[in-house]
């Protein structure tokens, strides 16, 4: 075994297969959280920064933000309780997403998936591939309007990070307020 762990191996996230190296064995350290990751738990991007799945859904959640934030000024129909969850919901967001560095951000999903063509077969034609129902509990609602006064390019991006969290199995230290909007709503894949 190497001296140095990929942090998903030793965490038991299941890796399927290896082009490249072997479980456990990192083949570079995240450009995001640092962690090392190997070759089935990390990805270079095709804009060259590595980096590990447990920050596949960083840079499309905080993108989202981003975009929500440009559009701040056209918002309307929003209570303050409201306007205010939603100014909490971006700066959880934003901060998902190299928090010490330069900040990057894509502007749509085709953006995002042209740096990440490992994924574009799943998230392509997002939309015609999932559905998305949000919950009808009062909390589930209030997020609901909340998300949906943003961008409809941010909302997708938002919606394929929580897909993307989702397919992890290792779930202790992943964000929390991805959790909480994927709790409020239920993804079906529609039949192909
Ligand atoms: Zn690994
Ligand atoms: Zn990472």
């Amino acid at each position: 075994m190497p001296s140095a762990h990929c942090y998903l191996c030793i965490y038991k996230e299941p890796a399927p297969n290896y082009t490249v190296g072997s479980s456990y064995n990192p083949l570079g350290s995240c450009n995001n959280c640092s962690a090392f990751a190997c070759d089935y738990h990390g990805y270079r991007l095709s804009i060259g920064s590595f980096e590990c799945r447990l920050c596949d859904s960083s840079l499309p959640a905080a993108s989202a933000a981003h975009l929500a934030l440009e559009s701040q000024s056209s918002v309307v129909g929003l209570s303050f309780e409201e306007l205010d969850l939603r100014q909490e919901i971006i700066e959880a967001l934003l901060i998902l997403y190299h928090p010490n560095t330069i900040f990057f951000y894509v502007r749509n999903l085709r953006a995002f998936l042209e740096l990440r063509p490992d994924i574009n077969d799943d998230f392509g034609n997002f939309r015609e591939k999932y559905e998305i129902q949000w919950k009808e509990n009062p909390d589930s609602q209030k997020l609901r309007r909340v998300i949906e006064s943003f961008p409809d390019d941010a909302q997708d991006l938002i919606y394929v990070a929580i897909v993307l969290y989702n397919q992890l199995q290792f779930t202790a230290p992943l964000p929390g307020i991805l959790k909480r909007i994927s709790n409020a709503i239920i993804f079906r894949r529609r039949n192909q």
